[in-house]
């Protein structure tokens, strides 16, 4: 049986008639870039992550520079995140010139261990953006303290948690501003690239807004300079009827992992942990495989047609792209130890009980422990 890591065609054949007629549609209106379709779907989002605004812009990584540049930051500036990500994530921190600060993960969620976070904080921190990393809600009640007991400002990287919820407060809503990613494989995917700052801050929202449109308080008035990253038309208009399916889509990514967690629990495999009083939206199912049969495990399951990935093989201090923060991988030791047994499974709302059943089957065929 050939199962795909994820499967997008075959959500687009679900729903062409409505995708296909959306796309007309902004085209016989030339509302190409920003207008009323991606306003509609910014007010749709908005209410949907129960925040006052939201701004479109190009894209997930652009979505967290944006935030960062709207808080004042920049050079001379440190800004703490997590060791697992992806790229975009410290990338945008330093796109803004200021600094960005490691934090190992807690093993057991793979999102920051806000136990050591602390000792990261100079007078040169400005904020801590989290990631709610596979869709898991990184555990926000401590980052805010912490946050609100040194003056920082906490941003929210949902690019993998759509819809998460952690303590009833939607994913979104917690921080000062949250940036979300619509990247076609995300949980929310556009047909293109596309991302999102949302924030309950008026003045916050505004000046989003403006960085994202080269500085304009009007069409040739420039208060600031900003950058070029605003939604596109066809991906607001298509982003908005996906977002109707969202909640039924999260809904079977949740049963997904549950049906997994039961097949899977007597092979040896550490499967995910969800903390108390959240929903994860399970962006990827990670199951962690020791005793150096990763490899051993990826290969066998390719060889019966089931794609893997590994999220992220390199923890972002330990990449090239980071030596000149000189670190070593002593400094990340979680980090460095998950980023060699993880290994992510198929996941997707559409993969079915028999699919997930097939997986676990040939995952058996592996003595693990
Ligand atoms: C996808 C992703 C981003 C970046 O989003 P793009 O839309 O691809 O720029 C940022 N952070 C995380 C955790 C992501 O998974």
């Amino acid at each position: 049986m050939n199962i795909p890591f994820v499967d997008l065609k075959k959500q687009y054949e679900n729903l062409k008639a409505e995708i296909d007629q959306a796309i007309f549609e902004v085209m016989a209106n030339t509302a190409f870039i920003g207008g009323p379709f991606a306003t509609a779907f910014e007010n749709a989002f908005a209410d949907f992550c129960k925040v006052k605004y939201c701004v479109g812009v190009g894209n997930g990584t652009d979505a967290i520079f944006i935030a960062l540049k709207a808080l004042g930051i920049g050079k001379g500036d440190e800004v703490i995140t997590v060791a697992n990500s992806f790229i975009a994530t410290s990338e945008a921190i330093t796109m803004t010139g200021a600094r960005v600060v490691f934090v190992d993960i807690n093993p057991e969620t793979y999102n920051i261990n806000v136990e050591l976070i602390k000792e990261k904080i100079t007078d040169k921190t400005k904020a801590i953006i989290p990631v709610h990393l596979y869709g898991q809600p990184a555990d926000m009640d401590p980052i805010l303290k912490i946050a609100k007991k040194n003056g920082l400002k906490v941003i929210e990287d949902a690019a993998q948690a759509h819809g998460a919820v952690y303590k009833e407060r939607t994913i979104g809503s917690i921080g000062d501003m949250a940036c979300f990613s619509f990247y076609p494989g995300k949980n929310l995917g556009a047909y293109g690239d596309a991302g999102a700052v949302v924030t309950d801050n008026e003045e916050l929202a505004v000046r989003a807004r403006m960085l994202a449109n080269h500085g304009r308080i009007d069409k040739y008035n420039h208060e600031i300079e900003g950058v070029n990253s605003r939604m596109d038309g066809i991906q607001g208009a298509i982003l908005n009827i996906k977002l109707k399916y969202l909640p039924e889509w999260s809904e079977k990514r949740r049963k997904n992992a549950y049906l997994y967690n039961e097949y899977l629990k007597n092979y040896g495999l550490v499967t995910p942990v969800e903390i108390d009083h959240v929903q994860a939206v399970y962006h990827l199912y990670v199951v962690r495989v020791q005793n150096k049969k990763r490899t051993k495990l990826q290969a066998h399951l390719k060889a019966e047609g089931i794609a893997t990935g590994i999220h992220y093989p390199i923890t972002l201090p330990n990449l090239i792209a980071y030596q000149y923060l000189n670190h070593k991988e002593t400094d990340f030791p979680e980090a460095t130890k998950a980023s060699s047994e993880i290994v992510s499974l198929p996941m997707f709302p559409e993969l079915s009980k028999e699919q997930i059943k097939y997986i676990a089957e040939k995952i058996s065929d592996i003595q693990i422990p």
